[in-house]
C-alpha cells in the first residue's frame, strides 16, 4: 500500500517536506510551495501586489521556480525577468535559451544583457589574477548589472532565487570569515541605501534547494541541464551544513529562525554598516572611490 498524501489523502505521497512532517502528492506539493512563498512575501512585506517587480533569472531551478511561482500566486503582478548572458562557453547560451522559454511560458517581459557585447566575458577572467576563482568577479559583475538593469527599467525592487540552503551556507562561510557586516546582507529584505541601489528580496528563503528542484520538476518549467564549468563541485559552507543537519530534519528551519530572530537584530544594533560612497566612474554605490565592478571590467579589458 502506498503512503497517501498528508493533505488530500487521495493520491500517493511522493515528496517529504518541511522537517519531514508532511508527505505530499505532486499537486499538493505545488500548492504547498506556492503557499509558502506567498506567506514569506507577506511576512516580510516584500512587495505590494500592484508593484512592478524585477526577477533575476539565471536559467537554473531556483530562479526559474521563483518566476513561475510568482506568476501563479500573483497573476496580475507586472513581472520583469532579467537575465545576464555571461559569455561562458558551452553554458551561457544554453541558460539564455531556457530563460527565454520560461519568460514566454509565464508571460513575463524579458530583458537579456549579453556581456560579450560589452567587450568581455566571464571566461576572459581566466587570463587574469582570478584564474582559479572566476566566481568572485562574476558575482560582482552580476550584482552590478542586475541593479543597473532594474533601475534603467524604472523598477525599484529586485527578487533573486536565493534559497534556504544558499542563505544558511553563506551565513556559515561569512560568519567564519568574521565578516559580521556582510552577515546582515543575508536578510530576506535589504532596503536600498543609495539612489543607485535596488531593494533586494529573497522570496524563496524559507524553501530548500530540494523543494525548488521538485517544484521545477513537477511544473515542468524549462531549466538548464548544464552546470557552470567554473563553479566548484561542492562549497565549504554546504559541507558543514550537511554535516550539522544529518539526521535532524528540522535543523535548517530552526537555524534560519535563530538567525533572523536572534542574531540579525543584535548585529543590526551593534554593527554600523560601512559608509557608502559613490563610484567616481559609474555613479553606483561603492566603499571606495572606484567600485569593484569598474575595477574588474578595467582588469579584464586590460585597461
Ligand atoms: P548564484 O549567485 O549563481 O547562486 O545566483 C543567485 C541568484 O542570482 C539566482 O537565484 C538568480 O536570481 C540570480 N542570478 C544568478 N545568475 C544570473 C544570471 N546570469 N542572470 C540573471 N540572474 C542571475
Ligand atoms: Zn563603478
Amino acid at each position: 500500500m502506498p503512503v497517501l498524501c498528508s493533505r488530500c489523502r487521495g493520491a500517493p505521497a511522493e515528496v517529504r517536506v518541511a522537517a519531514g512532517r508532511l508527505r505530499l502528492c505532486p499537486d499538493c506539493f505545488i500548492e504547498y510551495f506556492e503557499e509558502r512563498l506567498m506567506k514569506t512575501v507577506q511576512e516580510f512585506k516584500m512587495f505590494r501586489p500592484g508593484e512592478r517587480l524585477a526577477v533575476a533569472v539565471s536559467g537554473g531551478k531556483d530562479s526559474g521556480a521563483l518566476l513561475h511561482a510568482l506568476r501563479r500566486v500573483y497573476p496580475n503582478l507586472e513581472l520583469l525577468a532579467l537575465h545576464i548572458n555571461l559569455g561562458i562557453k558551452g553554458y551561457s547560451d544554453h541558460c539564455e535559451e531556457k530563460v527565454r522559454r520560461l519568460a514566454d511560458m509565464d508571460g513575463a517581459e524579458l530583458r537579456v544583457l549579453r556581456i560579450g557585447e560589452m567587450g568581455f566575458t566571464v571566461d576572459d577572467f581566466l587570463k587574469t589574477i582570478y584564474r582559479n576563482r572566476v566566481c568572485s568577479p562574476c558575482g560582482v559583475i552580476k550584482r552590478h548589472l542586475l541593479d543597473s538593469m532594474t533601475l534603467e527599467s524604472g523598477v525599484k525592487t529586485l527578487a533573486t532565487g536565493h534559497n534556504l540552503d544558499d542563505v544558511l551556507s553563506t551565513m556559515l562561510e561569512t560568519f567564519f570569515a568574521g565578516d559580521l557586516a556582510q552577515l546582515i546582507r543575508l536578510k530576506p529584505v535589504l532596503p536600498s541605501r543609495h539612489p543607485k541601489q535596488t531593494k533586494k528580496i529573497k522570496p524563496l528563503i524559507r524553501l530548500s534547494e530540494f523543494e525548488d528542484y521538485m517544484y521545477a520538476l513537477y511544473t515542468e518549467i524549462p531549466i538548464r541541464s548544464e552546470n557552470c564549468p567554473h563553479s566548484p563541485a561542492i562549497k565549504k559552507g554546504r559541507e558543514v551544513l550537511e554535516a550539522l543537519g544529518k539526521g535532524r530534519p528540522g535543523f535548517r528551519y530552526q537555524a534560519l529562525s535563530l538567525f533572523l530572530k536572534k542574531l540579525i537584530p543584535i548585529l543590526e544594533r551593534e554593527i554600523t554598516q560601512p559608509e557608502l560612497k559613490t563610484c567616481g566612474r559609474c555613479g553606483f554605490p561603492s566603499s571606495e572611490d572606484i567600485c569593484a565592478y569598474c575595477k574588474r571590467v578595467d582588469l579584464v579589458k586590460g585597461n
